[in-house]
């Protein structure tokens, strides 16, 4: 039984008529001799909608209560997806996370895949059905539904192709591949054949949406290749691979990434002595609160510091409740700055080319954009600038790297 796991996300299950395609996409695999298993999202915006409702009922809506709710999404897609198989004359049937073994830890609204007991799964594929499985959720110990944080429908897909013990996941989205830049900000961003996982990695962490982050890591841990490509065309797309000795030596940006989600959070007047950095993290750990671009540069004036990052807008108030009582401890602010872009170059070898990050300031500056924050890895360098002038450094950036021309690529 070779097994085949396709991923449709919401855009691609928008409306009745793209639902048929993504069953003709499955059918067609299936009449070729595969099993097939298809991670389905919430067709179009629904999720965002059901969202809107909980907080229309509750400003801070109960998080088990939340994620009963926005299962709901999934469930809708399978469902709708499964009928669409059936109604080609192939036998299909939709499990929701629970129903497909699918166990979760860790807390409501971002828990983690312990495990996938694939029983019922294998059961179905062996008879032959094509099986729909509602992405982006699972079950607790205690039978709770719980949901994987945004985007975790890709996160469900990797790890079905993991427990399956298939290494093909095939993920289908509104756009053709991974870009060198979000297609729908650079109208000159190219589709990459090949990125490798750790660069995926580094573009997903900064806020390119194409894949969650977290399935990324799963995909390298397990040896899963992912080939992102469109719903509606059918030529090939991007195929996330391993590092390759090739690439070895040679340093260049891949891709850019531009994110608006966040805010930027200064904890200043700090005392500078040992531990206050980690009583601070420790504040934001505590919450499960995430955190991007951590700075603390030497003291400006003797015996104080500042330390700032960067945290998703959603976390915002969590963080300032998690660091007011310490912050009064130690006579220390905390400052929320909104309207403001991550803006990154992803990449390799930065470390001993520094003229990578020469030329991102420079071209910023040429466009007089102040930089607020930098941070710099041998991968990635991020820069943080006001949301105004987000999609004008991206779209200069990917000029000054010349991502629109074919790179030699391993
Ligand atoms: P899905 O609903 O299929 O999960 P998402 O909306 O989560 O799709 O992700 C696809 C979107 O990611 C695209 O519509 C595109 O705007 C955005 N995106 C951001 N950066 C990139 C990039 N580098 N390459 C391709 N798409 C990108
Ligand atoms: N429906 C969920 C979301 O919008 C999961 C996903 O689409 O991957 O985040
Ligand atoms: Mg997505």
């Amino acid at each position: 039984m070779r097994i085949l796991v396709m991923k449709f996300g919401g855009t691609s299950v928008a409306d009745p008529e793209k639902i048929q395609r993504a069953a003709d996409r499955a059918v067609a695999a299936r009449r070729r001799g595969r099993s097939v298993a298809v991670v389905v999202s919430a067709p179009g915006e629904m999720t965002d909608e059901l969202l809107t409702l909980a907080r229309r009922v509750a400003p801070e809506p109960d998080h088990r209560e939340l994620d009963q709710l926005l299962a709901t999404g999934e469930q809708v897609g399978i469902s709708l997806f499964a009928m669409a198989c059936r109604a080609r004359g192939v036998p299909a049937v939709s499990l929701t996370g629970a129903q497909a073994g699918i166990e979760t830890g860790g807390a409501h609204t971002r828990a983690q895949i312990v495990r996938i007991r694939t029983g019922k799964l294998l059961r179905e594929l062996k008879a032959g059905r094509i099986v729909a499985v509602a992405g982006f959720q699972g079950v607790t110990e205690d039978q709770d539904v719980a949901t994987l944080g945004r985007g975790g429908s890709d996160l469900t897909a990797v790890a079905l192709a993991t427990a399956l013990r298939t290494r093909e996941c095939e993920i289908y989205s509104d756009v053709k591949g991974v870009y060198t830049a979000d297609p729908r900000l650079v109208s000159e961003a190219r589709r990459l054949d090949r990125i490798t996982g750790e660069e995926m990695l580094e573009l997903a962490g900064a806020g390119a949406q194409v894949m969650q982050p977290r399935s990324i890591e799963v995909a390298e841990r397990f040896g899963v290749s992912i080939h992102v490509r469109s719903a509606f065309h059918p030529q090939p797309g991007t195929w996330i691979v391993p590092k390759g000795d090739t690439m070895l030596e040679k340093a260049f940006v891949s891709a850019l990434a531009l994110d608006k989600s966040e805010v930027r959070l200064n904890v200043t007047d700090v005392p500078d002595r040992p531990g206050v950095a980690a009583s601070v993290l420790s504040a934001l750990a505590e919450r499960h609160i995430p955190v991007d671009m951590i700075v603390q540069s030497a003291p400006s004036r003797a015996g104080v510091n500042a330390i700032s990052l960067m945290t998703p807008r959603s976390f915002a108030a969590k963080a300032r409740e998690a660091l007011a009582p310490l912050a009064r401890r130690l006579g220390a602010a905390v400052d929320i700055r909104d309207g403001v872009a991550k803006v990154s170059a992803v990449g390799t070898g930065f470390r001993h080319h520094p003229g990578i990050a020469a030329r991102m300031f420079d071209t910023l500056a040429e466009h007089k954009i102040n930089i607020h924050m930098i941070v710099a890895s041998d991968l990635r360098i991020s820069t943080v600038v006001d949301a105004a002038h987000g999609e004008t450094a991206l779209r200069a950036l990917h000029k000054a790297y010349g991502l629109a021309r074919k790179k030699r690529r391993a």
